[in-house]
């Protein structure tokens, strides 16, 4: 994680999760690490087939876990006592965050540090935000104009962040380069990776870096204050004085370079983000959005690919880079960023040792408007497919820029709300339209997107039979016209507003830090010279947004009219299969390095060779003892000797139901996940229980339709998932641990509503629903083809832990390579054997519902857990007893 191999449109689609209800969470926090723990298994439970965006929309806490993997396996203890405890403690960290935001609310004059100069800084602005309880102050460097943001609250998880504008014009992925580059060694650490060594004996609770189309991020967090200075200094060296801008070899390494060990053999490619871009490309989902990006942008930096395309990337030279990282990575192009309870001066003082070298310079980086285009526009492309089954389809998806001008706060909102309405959840509109017109097997796009300048909206499906591509437009511009015109559901609304609001308030990042969080929510207007405080203040804007919705006011029908239908800078792309394109490409390469290898004489050749040993043989040397020295270590006095305690309190219940309360502050909100033993469902139904557990929230009930009981779940609780928890117990690998989790959040208010929706789900859910079923088997279908090719490690390692013990094989079940030939020959079934199909998924059901072994996990505070306490009783004493 060091260093991110994040490619552009990844960082997109992470950071989507917030743009989408308007930046809310990035991660429900238990559930993160339960996740990430468990790996592929939860993944086939809820996740399969959905795309981010529309994850995060489904309102539920259902989001990544990859990137946490790591960390989560070393907390994560394998039994199911350990693993609870476990969640508390990740719980407890959110405590943090959330005490600070309610105790702190009526101190509102600048604190002590907040000085109006220090160490070559002046005080440009300061602001009071009472959305994230902060003290937010706006400084300027004098000597070199850097721009500084130095946030002040009670957060001990400390962020820092540097941000540099870095558009491109060209695609041989310079950005993308450096970054990876910079993290190989500097002026003050002159070692191979820096931060490797670092992470040895850090506490960091993020270190990573981003590149977008635009900028370059390199932000770090950690609760210990020394672990955190010692990251900044490595980061600021990193940046200022890298190692790779003066040696070949690193930009070699990470870049591209000729590779060849003997004259006998054929010369080749080589390079870190060479072979991560080629992966890339030859992914379909990545073509498709990069297609989107460069139809929707043809006329600015937006076109091109900052990430890099394997086609060009040999044609970057040493100096172009060099250049590019003088030019851009100066302080007078840079934005920094503190936050939390760290002392303010010292920031000033930390930063103003690396700036003061520099002198203010004049850095032209701005991005330029895309114009909007007068007539719609059609785009086709190809994709390397292959001969699977599947590969004969098309992604197809209309797409728009909504604006030249930036938006006004409310606007944005507004737009937000909208978004949310039409496609939030599965039950709304447009993703229903989608979903029901069989034009394909996965909705596509995440709608509303605001992380470049210019914010966009984007729906398709994947999937597409070439010959639909203009019934699919149609089809999005019809809907679109008919929600123009009739609205959204009073119930909706209010639905929307409640998911919306809850998210907003409960501001719960899961393990992404919140300092990170609102440091890219304020870079996503600073680093276009707008008001970075203006995305943090949401509150009157909600507040008069709401009055207007109140009023009865047509709020949305004429937003539709004026951003998407009125709007002609639209373009439907079209990527279609193309069976050769692999081997053309391939061709393409093989002929370049010919053509390179003919031009070469002896020399030349013997010089490659040269060149390659002593890359390799660099690769293998380790750093000096002394060289390693440089790393900053933490001492013991640095760590403190007691660990957070997280309250447990375990009851047995009558009828053999257990219930585990975490009494901790949460802001009158109730965390709770209610644990149905899955060891007595038969094991050939294993590979139907991740579907099972996706019907249960998306079918009609004995008493409502599937759309009523989704605004139920909006209007009632902050989200509501169910997914499978498998888990091997320590010392026993035969003896896993297995449940189907029912995971939801509510006000205090709402705890009697909340266990009732789960009641409702798991006794009254008809699991009846064909169509729908038959949807999901085929977006679970697409989802899994597609993650086979840029995700092959993780169905490798599924496969691998498959044969160690139960709890590995169960997730390879409902996970792994067998569940994509189980999902394949289920996709058959529900043609032909419905009725059995429906039977296996009554007779899950009746495995499942057992009080005796059932598990309630809540997370709250004790009024709020008393509330709770009858609900509970209520529902488990609708569970059959045995
Ligand atoms: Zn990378």
């Amino acid at each position: 994680l060091v260093r991110s191999r994040q490619r552009p449109k990844e960082v997109l689609s992470i950071l989507a999760l917030r743009a989408l209800v308007f930046r809310s969470p990035l991660l429900g926090s238990a559930m993160t690490v339960l996740r990430a723990a468990t790996g592929t298994n939860v993944r086939a439970g809820v996740q399969q087939g959905a795309t981010p965006a529309s994850l995060l929309r489904a309102g539920a806490p259902q989001r990544g876990f990859t990137s946490m993997r790591s960390t989560a396996a070393s907390v994560m203890r394998p039994t199911l006592t350990a693993g609870m405890r476990m969640l508390g403690a990740v719980s407890a960290r959110s405590r943090m965050g959330l005490r600070c935001f309610a105790v702190a609310a009526t101190q509102v004059a600048p604190p002590a540090g907040a000085v109006k100069e220090a160490h070559g800084f002046v005080l440009d602005r300061q602001q009071y935000v009472k959305e994230y309880d902060s003290h937010v102050l706006l400084y300027k460097h004098k000597k070199t104009g850097a721009e500084l943001i130095s946030v002040l609250n009670g957060d001990e998880n400390k962020t820092f962040g540097v941000v540099f504008r870095t558009p491109v014009d060209n695609s041989y992925g310079i950005p993308h380069i450096l970054e990876h580059s910079v993290l190989c060694g500097s002026r003050k650490y002159p070692i191979k990776e820096p931060f490797v060594e670092l992470m040895k004996g850090s506490l960091n609770t993020f270190l990573n870096a981003f590149t977008y189309p635009d900028r370059t991020c390199y932000p770090v967090a950690s609760t210990n204050k020394q672990d955190f200075y010692n990251l900044v200094d490595v980061y600021l060296d990193a940046v200022f004085h890298p190692r790779c801008v003066s040696d070949p070899k690193v930009f070699e390494q990470e870049g591209w370079h000729y590779e060849m060990d003997t004259p006998e053999e054929p010369i080749s490619f080589k390079g870190v983000v060479f072979n991560e871009m080629k992966g890339v490309y030859s992914s379909p989902d990545s073509v498709y959005y990069r297609e989107v990006q460069r139809a929707l942008f043809p006329d600015n930096t937006y076109r091109h690919d900052s990430g890099g395309d394997p086609k060009v990337i040999p044609h970057l030279t040493f100096e172009q880079f060099q250049d590019f990282h003088a030019r851009y990575y100066h302080p007078s192009n840079a934005r920094f960023w503190f936050h939390g309870d760290d002392d303010p001066v010292e920031r000033l003082r930390l930063l103003d040792a690396y700036l003061s070298e520099f002198e203010a310079r004049k850095v032209d980086s701005a991005v330029a408007t895309q114009a909007l285009k007068p007539e719609p526009r059609k785009v086709v492309a190809h994709y390397a497919a292959g001969d699977e089954e599947g590969d004969s389809k098309a992604y197809v998806g209309v797409n728009w820029v909504l604006t030249e001008e930036a938006l006004s706060v409310e606007t944005e909102l507004a737009l937000s709300f909208l978004d949310y309405l039409m496609l939030g959840t599965n039950a709304s509109p447009l993703r229903k339209a989608l979903n029901d017109s069989g034009l394909g097997a996965a909705v596509l796009g995440g709608g509303m997107d605001d992380e470049l300048k210019q914010p966009i909206f984007s729906v398709g499906l994947k999937g597409v039979d070439p010959a639909n591509v203009d019934k699919l437009e149609a089809l999005v511009l019809a809907k679109l016209g008919e929600l123009a015109k009739t609205g959204f559901s009073a119930t909706a609304v209010e639905a929307a507003i409640n998911t919306i609001e809850f998210s907003l308030r409960e501001n719960n990042t899961g393990s992404f830090p919140r300092g990170l969080s609102l440091m890219l929510r304020a870079v996503g207007a600073w680093i276009y010279d707008r008001d970075p405080l203006t995305p943090l203040q949401w509150e009157d804007a909600l507040t008069s947004f709401k009055a207007k919705l109140a009023s009865g006011q047509d709020v949305f029908g004429p937003l539709i009219h004026k951003y998407l239908l009125d709007n002609k800078h639209r373009v439907t792309v079209a990527l279609l299969p193309d069976s050769e394109l692999g081997a053309r490409t391939e061709a393409e390469e093989r002929a370049a390095l010919d053509a390179k290898m003919a031009a070469m004489g002896p020399s030349d050749v013997q010089a490659v060779i040269a060149s390659t040993h002593e890359l390799k043989e660099r690769q293998e040397t380790p750093d000096a003892p002394e060289a390693l020295a440089c790393v900053p270590t933490l001492r013991l006095a640095d760590i403190p000797r007691t660990i957070t305690k997280v309250p447990t309190d375990v009851t047995s219940l009558s009828g053999g139901a257990k219930l585990l309360s975490h009494d901790l502050f949460t802001n009158n909100v109730l965390y709770a996940e209610v644990a149905l033993d899955m060891r007595g469902v038969p094991a050939h139904l294993l590979p139907l229980v991740p579907l099972f557990c996706r019907s249960l929230t998306n079918m009609a009930t004995e008493t409502e339709s599937f759309v009523e009981l989704t605004e139920r779940i909006g209007r009632k609780t902050g989200g509501l998932s169910v997914y499978t928890f498998t888990s091997p117990l320590r010392g026993k690998p035969e003896e896993p641990v297995a449940y189907v989790m029912v995971r939801g959040k509510a006000m205090r208010d709402k705890a009697g509503d909340l266990m009732a929706l789960v009641r409702d789900l798991l006794l009254t859910s008809k699991l009846d629903d064909r169509a729908r079923f038959k949807q999901m088997v085929d977006e679970t279908k697409a989802g899994l083809e597609a993650s086979i090719v840029s995700r092959g490690h993780s169905f490798a390692a599924t496969r691998l832990a498959a044969q160690r013990g139960r709890a590995g094989w169960i997730s390879e079940q409902m996970g792994g390579l067998s569940y994509l030939e189980y999902i394949r020959g289920l996709a058959k079934r529900v043609e032909g054997e419905w009725d059995a199909v429906r039977a296996d998924l009554l007779a899950i059901r009746a495995a499942l519902l057992s009080r005796p072994g059932a598990l309630v996990n809540l997370t709250a505070d004790g009024a709020t857990l008393s509330a709770a306490r009858a609900p509970v009783d209520e529902l488990l004493a609708a569970l059959p007893a045995a």
